[in-house]
């Protein structure tokens, strides 16, 4: 059995009066691709931000490779090392190069001396497509391109888990198969990733477990083929015919 990567039990999260988060229990294993999948309010990306820690649980627990994560007892920038998180809208640094992004975090925060840093991070450039654009600042580059800057800068900190909340949403439909596509080859080298996507073809493609959110609770779960071709909620049903 491989290891559990993350584990949640019993989360709960809300904003004022608003619970968005409704004892949700989860378990993420070493290598899982899980697509989170539901409509929009349903706490997909809040979700995300409690497992690591850019929101504060109300209650329940968040187990990190079998540790129990406290803020009380834990340094969080410690426990963030080890998941990386892709965002939306890119969130680069527009004043340094797209080599400058990509070092930034291993050599401030982890302290990698900068020539082992920028050898790790051309490498990493290489392997998302990109190693000529090393030296252009964000502005010049594609939405696609800028995308996959913001994935190898995440990978440069040398995460176990990888969280991507709606990494294609922003782009124009022509870029968004490149950015799937270095996603794609993330998952076959074994990541542990959870991917809030609207991207159902792709979700089918790569996912090992689709997660289906509604209102505040993971609804449904299963297998691509369990959820796409035969859910057994009547929810499940009518979002996935709301999509195609
Ligand atoms: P999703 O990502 O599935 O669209 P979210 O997790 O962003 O859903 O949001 C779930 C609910 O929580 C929504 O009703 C949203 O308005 C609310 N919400 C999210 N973030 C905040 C916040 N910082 N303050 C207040 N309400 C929030
Ligand atoms: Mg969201």
């Amino acid at each position: 059995m491989a290891r559990e990567m993350i584990k949640i039990e019993k989360l709960n999260k809300s904003f004022g009066d608003l619970q968005v988060l409704k004892n949700i229990d989860m378990t993420i294993h070493e290598s899982d691709v899980v697509c989170l999948v539901g409509s929009s309010g349903s706490g997909k990306s809040t979700l995300l931000r409690c497992i690591n820690y850019l929101e504060k649980k109300n209650s329940g627990k968040i187990i990190i490779e079998g540790e129990q994560i406290e803020t009380s007892t834990h340094n969080i920038n410690e426990v963030r090392q080890k998941i990386g998180m892709v965002f939306q809208h890119f969130n680069l640094f527009p004043h340094m190069t797209v080599l400058e992004n990509v070092i930034e975090a291993p050599v401030q925060v982890k302290k990698v001396s900068k020539d082992t840093a920028k050898k790790e991070a051309m490498a990493l450039l290489r392997k998302v497509g990109l190693e000529d654009k090393a030296d252009v600042y964000p502005s010049k580059l594609s939405g696609g391109q800028k995308q996959r800057v913001a994935i190898a800068r995440a990978l440069a900190m040398k995460p176990d888990i990888m969280l991507f909340d709606e990494p294609t949403s922003a782009l124009d439909p022509e870029l968004v198969g490149e950015v799937l596509l270095t996603m794609k080859e993330l998952a076959e080298e074994g990541m542990t990733m959870i991917i809030v996507t609207h991207e159902m073809s792709f979700a089918r493609e790569v996912a090992d477990w689709i997660f289906f959110m509604h209102e505040g609770n993971i609804l449904e779960r299963g297998t691509p083929e369990q959820i796409f071709d035969n859910p057994k909620e009547e929810r499940t049903r009518e979002f996935f015919s709301s999509q195609f």
